[in-house]
């Protein structure tokens, strides 16, 4: 989405008219950014460039471009398949779009982006590429090694974003827990965090994707003591059976990852913890499975996603290992996770009934609004559903009392008007 949103403030500086996402079929250039990471990502991607394919075929478009990480790593196949497409270009190639849809290379002030989020939240991209080999992960290859933004550059950025509205930033990076460590010789995302809550303007700051071996404690201490940061961490831990975890190649075992939830608990009270989990990785048999579903019934996580795995090829797992479980074992198993999660989810909620909670109004919906509290993310976490009488403003906090929930969102009205 921030690759997107710098391609379209060029694309906006030479003249054109952007529209994203769009059913609008006024289009006659479209650009796909492709995501390559799992096969079902992959089967997205591919869908999309043939739903275009089949619109340029019957003269409705006039140029059809595709970008990103499936195409990067596909686009030699790609090409002979799927002719309609005018090019392919990689993960780093706004330069050569802008050559093949004829706008000049000019200059446009660092940073600049055209959000296509609500204009008081954005995404912080921090860093790119990933120096980590988990065995099941394609995104090394794809994006390469870690290559960190320097501090005043995202300063300079956040600036930038606050100045249109923005509130809130998402920060976001492969591996978001090693920042700094190529441009700086150590880890700096504590050091980060603090330059960014200096921001004028922005409000609250939200981490996502940080990898959990060796997790900074001062970022932990951040956690607790930046009143900008959110009591959010999204923690990506994968597995918790040790076996697994080897197999992962990902540098951490359960005891290490139970201390660190524990940590997290207690340094940071009220924290919500978002991970997700793969299961159906190599050596995930019966016992590695009942163990992982005890640990999310142990932990009770706020919020989880679950993906299955998938033999992508040229990684240490495709490899090594043999994918020996069917495609309809490995959904069994996530939609167990995800079961278990829908009922500690609910009680979870159900728990907040009767508080009062800061809510940042996101938008109208249906006759009331939808907001989130600093516990939820967009796009994935839950939402505060809000009947009120009174006119509200997006990107404004209101205290709202809880009155109802379910197992995805909080009901309530507001109470007194902050800001
Ligand atoms: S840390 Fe994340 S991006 Fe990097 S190799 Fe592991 S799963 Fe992939």
């Amino acid at each position: 989405m921030v690759d997107s949103e710098k391609l379209m403030a060029r694309l906006r500086y030479g003249g054109y008219t952007l529209l994203h996402d769009s059913n609008d079929t006024s289009a006659k250039i479209v650009i796909i950014n492709t995501c390559g990471f799992i096969a079902g990502a992959k089967e997205e991607s591919v869908n999309t460039i043939l739903e275009f394919a089949e619109a340029k075929r019957r003269g409705d478009i006039e140029q059809l471009f595709v970008m990103g990480c499936l195409s990067e790593r596909y686009k030699d196949d790609l090409r002979k398949e799927i002719e309609e497409v005018d090019d392919f270009f990689g993960v780093s190639s706004i330069d050569d779009i802008l050559t093949a849809v004829g706008v000049p290379h000019v200059q446009v002030p660092r940073g600049e982006r055209l959000l296509t989020t609500p204009k008081h939240y954005a995404y912080l991209k921090i860093s790119e590429g990933c120096s980590r080999r988990c065995s099941y992960c394609a995104i090394p290859l794809i994006r390469g090694k870690h290559v960190s933004t320097p501090v005043e550059a995202l300063v300079s950025e956040a600036q930038l974003l606050a100045q249109q509205g923005v509130k809130e930033l998402l920060v976001v990076a492969q591996d978001a827990t090693s920042y700094g460590v190529d441009l700086y010789g150590k880890r700096c995302l504590a050091a980060l965090l603090a330059a960014l809550s200096e921001v004028d303007g922005i409000e609250w700051i939200r981490l996502h994707y940080a990898y959990p071996a060796h997790f900074p404690d001062d970022v932990i201490e951040a956690l607790r003591n930046n009143s900008k940061l959110c009591k959010y961490l999204d923690i990506p831990l994968q597995h918790v059976s040790d076996a697994v975890l080897k197999n992962m190649r990902r540098g951490i075992n359960r005891r290490q990852t139970c201390e660190l939830i524990g940590k997290l608990r207690s340094r940071v009270p009220g924290v919500a913890l978002r991970t997700t989990l793969l299961v159906g990785h190599p050596g995930e048999d019966d016992a590695a499975f009942a163990e992982l579903l005890d640990f999310v019934r142990e932990v009770k996580f706020e919020r989880l996603g679950v993906f299955t795995y998938s033999e992508e090829e040229g990684t240490y797992g495709a490899r090594h290992f043999k994918d020996a479980l069917g495609q309809e074992e490995k959904q069994r198993r996530a939609d167990a996770v995800m079961k278990l999660q829908a009922g500690i989810s609910a009680s979870l909620n159900h728990a907040k009934i009767g508080k009062t909670l800061r809510v940042m109004l996101d938008r109208r919906e249906g006759s009331g609004y939808a907001g989130r509290t600093e516990f939820d993310s967009p796009e994935v976490d839950g939402e505060v559903l809000i009947a009120s009488e009174k006119p509200l403003t997006a990107g404004h906090f209101y205290s709202i009392q809880i009155t109802a929930a379910d197992e995805f969102d909080l009901y309530g009205e507001l109470k007194i008007t902050n800001s």
